[in-house]
């Protein structure tokens, strides 16, 4: 008897069945106790940057880290590769200013070379672009991402902190020949600064065929000045934009790729360009987000707003292979907070902020 049990867990074709099942259980996309599936890695690839806007980099970068504590390119490609066995669609690289990463195109290479990657995107402030969009393009990359939060010259150096709106614009024209389409453009919308200008951006899309995201704004500024009256809602962020242009709701696939934290519309009059409203303070996405977030530390965080961090960069250092580095994310992932809690009296904003999180 013991041996025909011997035999049996012996056998090569048991043997072969139980490496199956592992596997399988290996495929199976990632989860968080919430049941939520986890299809989107963002990657902070620096947390430097040339651009000083108030709801975000105010008063410019800490002090920088020491470059060893940085996760190198090979690091970042191993934990793309291994997030995308576990189940990750989607990747988006952003930082600080990922362009400002020494030849980014070199990662850019690598991750969209990886198997079963469904979608490469990047997010930028626009500025090194119009002498790198082609270059990102012939290196793989699928989109691009250009933050754009005023078309007034003098606005947009008060938002910024710099005065390069022609440089930005430029930009998006070198992405639109490039191929980097269709464009999207990330707007946070604040009273007093720019939500006057609205309607124009819609404007911008529609003359441009782009998509454009106007987003709220959240407290995740290094200057720690955000006040809920600065929040312009998405209520009202769309009410400005019907004034002039009536819109649509566009209806989306049920199983769009990655999480849609935008509220789409297109124009009601059929004039190209789209309209995306992301409203993470009035109106929370927190159930079906889908995300996580890589920094360029190699710190993981389930949430923007997480209070803790967990460190896959010592995890990779230490030398585990990479049945063990797939552990250790699941575990993560499955203490996933159930949301920011932005409306609660409780809310603490983060200690790190947008910039050095990856947005
Ligand atoms: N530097 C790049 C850029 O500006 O596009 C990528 C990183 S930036 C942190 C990513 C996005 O986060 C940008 O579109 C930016 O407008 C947005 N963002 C930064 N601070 C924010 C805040 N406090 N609230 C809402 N969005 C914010
Ligand atoms: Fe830099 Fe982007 Fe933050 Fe502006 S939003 S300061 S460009 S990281």
């Amino acid at each position: 008897m013991t041996g025909g049990y011997v035999k049996v867990t012996t056998h090569p074709l048991v043997f072969g069945l139980l490496r199956l099942y592992v596997r399988v259980l290996n495929i199976t996309p990632l989860k968080d106790s919430y049941h939520r599936p986890i299809r989107d890695l963002r990657v902070s690839v620096t947390d430097r940057c040339n651009f000083r806007c108030f709801y975000c980099l105010p008063h410019g970068e800490p002090p920088a880290a020491p470059k060893s504590q940085m996760l190198t390119y090979e690091e970042i490609e191993l934990a793309c590769r291994i997030f995308v066995r576990l189940g990750i669609e989607k990747i988006r690289l952003t930082g600080g200013e990922p362009l400002m990463r020494r030849d980014i195109e070199i990662l850019v290479a690598r991750v969209a070379a990886i198997d079963g990657i469904q979608d490469l995107a990047l997010t930028t402030n626009g500025y090194f672009l119009p002498d790198r969009a082609g270059k990102l393009k012939d290196a793989g990359l699928n989109r691009i991402t250009i933050s754009l939060d005023s078309l007034n010259p003098e606005r947009f150096k008060r938002m910024t902190g710099v005065d390069v709106l022609d440089r930005v614009l430029e930009g998006i024209r070198a992405a639109k020949r490039a191929g980097l389409e269709p464009i999207k453009i990330n707007s946070v919308i604040v009273r007093g600064h720019n939500d006057g200008e609205v309607a124009d951006m819609a404007q911008f899309a529609r003359e441009h065929d782009a998509q454009m995201r106007f987003i709220e704004f959240m407290p995740l500024d290094s200057g720690h000045d955000w006040r809920r009256a600065d929040v312009v809602s998405g209520k009202e962020i769309r009410a400005r934009i019907e004034e002039r242009f009536p819109l649509v709701p566009v209806h989306m696939s049920p199983t769009p790729l990655g999480s849609e934290t935008a509220t789409r519309f297109r124009f009601a009059d059929g004039a190209p360009g789209e309209i995306g409203i992301i409203a993470p303070v009035t109106q929370a996405f927190c159930g079906a987000c889908s995300r996580i977030r890589l920094t360029a530390d190699g710190q993981i965080r389930t949430c923007l707003f997480s209070k803790s961090e967990h460190s896959l960069r010592d995890v990779i250092r230490g030398g585990a292979n990479e049945d063990e580095i797939m552990d250790f994310i699941r575990a993560v992932v499955w203490r996933k907070e159930a949301s920011h809690n932005i409306g609660s009296h409780a809310f603490v904003q983060p200690a790190r902020t947008m910039s050095l999180i990856g947005g």
